[in-house]
C-alpha cells in the first residue's frame, strides 16, 4: 500500500481510515462524540482504539490532533502503525491505547485550537488558583492579534515583535507570544478559563482506558516547530529529572527540554504532559511530544493570527477566508510526499523505542 495514503486531507476521512484500520488490526474501539459538528455538517468524535490485553500493565498512548490541525500527521501515523502490524505482536503485559482526535472540532476546521479558541497544550492547569501570568504577551497583544490584516497594520505589528525580538532575543519573543497566555480569551495561544472538553475528554480516557496501568509511556504527536520533516523529541522536563534521563535512554540523545532552553519550543505552561500525569497518580508516566518540523516559525505563527482573525471579524466562505485555511493547513501540514516519508520513518521508529523501553521496566517501581 502507498504510504502516503495513510494521511487524510480532512477530518471525515481521517477518521473513517483509522476506524477501518483499527478494526482490521482486532483493536477494541470507543467512540466518544463532541458536541459540535464540523463545517460540512458531519458528526465530530475523539476515538480511542486498543490492542493488547485490557489488563496490561504497561500502556502506551499515541496521540493525535491535540493542536487540531496537526491531526493530518498524527492520524497518518496512527494509521500507518495499525495497517503495518507493527502493533500486533506486543510484548506481554503491554496494551497500545491509540486516541485519535483528542481536539477534533479543531482538525475539522482546520484550526490549531479547540471549539472555544482554546490551546488544549496550555489549558491543564489548575483553574481554583492562580494562573500562569505572561506580562509579555498582555504588552504586545495588539501585535499578536492585529485588529485587521491590511498590510500596513500587519507590517507594524511584524517590525513591534521584531523590536521586542531584537531587544530581548527570538527565543523570549517566542516564548511571549507561545508559552501561554489567560487574560485574553480572543487572543492566540490562550489557556482557557475551565477545563476544555478535549481536556475533560483525555482525563475520562485516562480513567477508562488506562486504569490499572502501572506504566503509562505517552508520544503525542505535533507539527509545526523545528527544520522540515525532521521529530523532534521534546519533554517538559528539567535536565536533572530522572524521568529526562530515561528519555534520552531510550529516545537517544536529540530529546529536548522547553525547561533548558535547547528545544525550538520555548518553554510552556499548562501542558498536557502535567495533565496526564495528574489523572494517571500514582502510576509512572514517560510523555513526550514528537514535533514535527514544518515551514519557518515566522510562516507558523503568521498562519496561527490570520486563522484568529479569519474566525474572529472574517469569512470562512470568502477567497480571504480559503486562502487562510490553505496557509494555515500548509503551515502544519505540507501536503509533500517527502514530508510524509519522513514523519512515518521517524514515528514508526520512535513508537518503536517506546515499546522496547516500555517492555524493558519491570513492575511498578518508581522512575
Ligand atoms: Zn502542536
Amino acid at each position: 500500500m502507498d504510504p502516503q495514503t495513510h494521511f487524510s486531507p480532512t477530518f471525515g476521512e481521517a477518521r473513517q481510515k483509522f476506524l477501518a484500520a483499527a478494526d482490521a488490526a482486532g483493536a477494541r474501539l470507543r467512540a466518544i462524540p463532541h458536541p459540535l459538528a464540523g463545517p460540512d455538517g458531519s458528526p465530530l468524535a475523539t476515538d480511542v482504539a486498543v490492542l493488547g490485553p485490557p489488563e496490561a500493565t504497561r500502556r502506551l498512548v499515541l496521540i493525535s490532533a491535540t493542536h487540531g490541525v496537526e491531526g493530518h500527521c498524527g492520524s497518518g501515523v496512527q494509521v500507518a502503525l495499525l495497517r503495518s502490524g507493527a502493533l500486533n505482536d506486543l510484548p506481554t503485559d503491554l496494551a497500545v491505547v491509540l486516541v485519535h482526535a483528542i481536539n477534533p472540532h479543531g482538525f475539522a476546521w482546520t484550526r490549531r485550537v479547540t471549539e472555544d479558541n482554546v490551546d488544549l497544550n496550555r489549558n491543564f492547569v489548575d483553574f481554583s488558583g492562580p494562573l500562569p501570568e505572561n506580562p509579555a504577551y498582555d504588552l504586545l497583544f495588539d501585535a499578536i492579534n492585529p485588529p485587521s490584516l491590511s498590510p500596513e497594520i500587519m507590517a507594524a505589528a511584524r517590525e513591534t515583535l521584531r523590536a521586542y525580538s531584537s531587544a530581548n532575543g527570538a527565543m523570549a519573543m517566542q516564548a511571549a507570544v507561545s508559552s501561554g497566555q489567560y487574560r485574553h480569551a480572543d487572543g492566540v495561544w490562550y489557556g482557557g478559563s475551565q477545563p476544555t472538553w478535549s481536556r475533560l475528554t483525555l482525563e475520562e480516557i485516562a480513567r477508562r482506558e488506562l486504569a490499572g496501568a502501572t506504566s503509562v509511556a505517552a508520544i503525542d504527536f505535533h507539527t509545526g516547530l523545528g527544520p522540515f520533516g525532521y521529530g523532534e523529541i521534546i519533554t517538559e522536563l528539567a535536565p536533572d529529572d530522572p524521568l529526562f534521563a530515561l528519555a534520552q535512554a531510550w529516545y537517544g540523545d536529540g530529546v529536548t527540554s522547553t525547561v533548558s532552553g535547547n528545544s525550538t519550543s520555548a518553554r510552556l505552561t499548562g501542558t498536557m504532559d502535567g495533565g496526564l500525569a495528574r489523572a494517571l497518580a500514582p502510576a509512572w508516566l514517560s510523555y513526550v511530544a514528537l514535533e514535527f518540523g514544518t515551514r519557518p516559525t515566522s510562516v507558523v505563527l503568521d498562519a496561527v493570527r490570520q486563522d484568529n482573525w479569519l474566525h474572529l471579524h472574517g469569512d470562512l466562505a470568502s477567497e480571504q477566508g480559503k486562502a487562510i485555511k490553505a496557509l494555515i493547513r500548509d503551515a502544519f501540514y505540507p501536503d509533500e510526499d517527502a514530508w510524509r516519508t519522513a514523519v512515518l520513518e521517524r514515528a514508526s521508529a520512535v513508537v518503536s523505542r517506546a515499546l522496547q523501553g516500555l517492555a524493558s521496566r519491570v513492575g511498578s517501581s518508581a522512575a
